[in-house]
This record gives C-alpha cells, sequence and structure tokens, in this order.
C-alpha cells in the first residue's frame, strides 16, 4: 500500500483534521512508497527504532512521535540520532495522539470504558477528551486493580463508585473540569501530578491511576488490528512499558 494513500486513510477513519492537538498527527517523516511491515508502539524511543531497523520495518505507527507543536524545533541531541537513523532507513513515521484518545470505536477512553463494563453517558471530543458513563456493577474494576500491581487506586472515604470519568494518558488537566461539571465520584487516567492529590482529596472522589503508558496501549494496538484486517498488511506491537517507564520504578522500589 503507498505510504501517502494509507496515511489518508488513517486520517479520514481517525478523523484527523477536526481535532486540534499538541502533536503533529498523520505522517511526520516519509520514509519507503510502499508499506508492507508496520510496527506500532505508544512511543518512539531509540529501541523501537532500532527493533524496526532488525527486523526490516518500513513503517513505524506511534501514539506519541517525534514532532510536535510545542517542542524545540531544532533538530539536535536525542532526536537528531533518532530522525538520522530513521532518515537513512527510509522508514515512515506515523503518529495518532489525541484522534487515538477520543476516538468512538477504536479510542483508549471507549476501550478502557468497554473493558471495565462501564456504560458511556458521554462520549470524549475534540473540546473535552474525557469520557463520562456510570457502573452497576464493581466487579470489573476490582479485578483490574487486584490483577495489575502498577495500578494505584486512591478510595474515597464516603462516594461509592458509580459514576466515572475516563481520561487516558495525562488527565490532570481535565480532573477538576469533570468533577465540577459532572459531578463524578470516580476518575481514571494514566498519570496526575503532585497537585491533583489535594483536588482528589479534598472533593473527597474515587481515582484509578493506570500508569500512562498502560492507558494509552490499547488504541494504538487496536488501530493495527484494523489495518491489519482492512488492507492485508504485515502488523506487530512492541510493548517497552518494562524497559523504560516501569524500570525506573522497579529500581526505586529496590532501593
Ligand atoms: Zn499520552
Amino acid at each position: 500500500m503507498n505510504n501517502l494513500k494509507l496515511n489518508n486513510i488513517i486520517n479520514k477513519y481517525l478523523n484527523t483534521k477536526n481535532i486540534k492537538d499538541n502533536s503533529v498527527n498523520g505522517i511526520q517523516i516519509e520514509g519507503k512508497k510502499n508499506v508492507k511491515n508496520i510496527l506500532t508502539c505508544v512511543s518512539i524511543n531509540n529501541y523501537i527504532i532500532n527493533k524496526a531497523i532488525f527486523y526490516k520495518i518500513d513503517t513505524i505507527i506511534t501514539h506519541h512521535g517525534i514532532l510536535w507543536h510545542n517542542n524545540l524545533p531544532n533538530i539536535i541531541g536525542i532526536k537528531k540520532k533518532r530522525i538520522y537513523k530513521i532518515l537513512i532507513n527510509n522508514i515512515n513515521i506515523f503518529s495518532w495522539h489525541l484522534p487515538l484518545d477520543i476516538h468512538p470505536e477504536i479510542g483508549n477512553n471507549v476501550i478502557i470504558a468497554n473493558k471495565l463494563n462501564i456504560k458511556i453517558i458521554q462520549l470524549p471530543n475534540n473540546n473535552f477528551p474525557v469520557l463520562i458513563g456510570k457502573i452497576n456493577t464493581k466487579k470489573k474494576i476490582y479485578q483490574l486493580i487486584k490483577k495489575n500491581k502498577n495500578i494505584n487506586f486512591l478510595k474515597s472515604k464516603k462516594k461509592k463508585i458509580k459514576k466515572i470519568g475516563i481520561c487516558s494518558g495525562l488527565g490532570e488537566k481535565y480532573l477538576e473540569k469533570t468533577i465540577l461539571k459532572y459531578n463524578i465520584d470516580t476518575y481514571i487516567t494514566g498519570e496526575i501530578l503532585e497537585q491533583s492529590f489535594y483536588v482528589i482529596k479534598e472533593y473527597d472522589i474515587n481515582i484509578i491511576i493506570m500508569k500512562h503508558y498502560i492507558s494509552e496501549i490499547y488504541g494504538v494496538k487496536k488501530l493495527g488490528e484494523w489495518i491489519k484486517k482492512n488492507f492485508s498488511l504485515k502488523v506487530k506491537f512492541l510493548n517497552t512499558f518494562d524497559i523504560y517507564e516501569n524500570s525506573f520504578y522497579k529500581k526505586e522500589r529496590k532501593k
């Protein structure tokens, strides 16, 4: 499949042109014209690029790409090293960020809601990327917390888990807005910053922190499956959670 044609098809499916985002969504670096072998990942990094070269991958599709509107535009440091390797190996880099968080079928938030048996009240959108939902049974949520030791759960003193806001990745920005606008009792997100712990305590809500990486595996993986099914291309997802993010936490725990 032609690389620019694939880019157009995915942009259309993910509604890229109507979504305002910090990420440069769609094709970021042009490589081989003919796409045959795709590697999907949550974040571009040196390990991913080396693996792509080793496995003769022609296209990388990532949730967190190389080019961001608010980043330093200079091609220096690790950005230079990555781009150099990508160009001499003629690899396409595609990235879809917010379009893969808020998509109504394969978005991170919708998939998290489905996995946890959360009934959707309001889908996330370009202006408000938080999914609002409610549950009848907490069973799936408690199973998830129990099964995955990377997930943190801070329980409210008084509020039961009923009305939920889901925001994959750094859900910081929308935490208080979601509490005030939708009167949620529970917030599910990837990560939060220090100041959010006071917001959580003072509004006394439940919070489930999945880790940024884990909350954003779903969308890009599903996009890969969608491409595989519709265009018969080879697609493989590579998980680097244990090599990067999780290895830092492990080292901290050992000290
Ligand atoms: Zn993210």
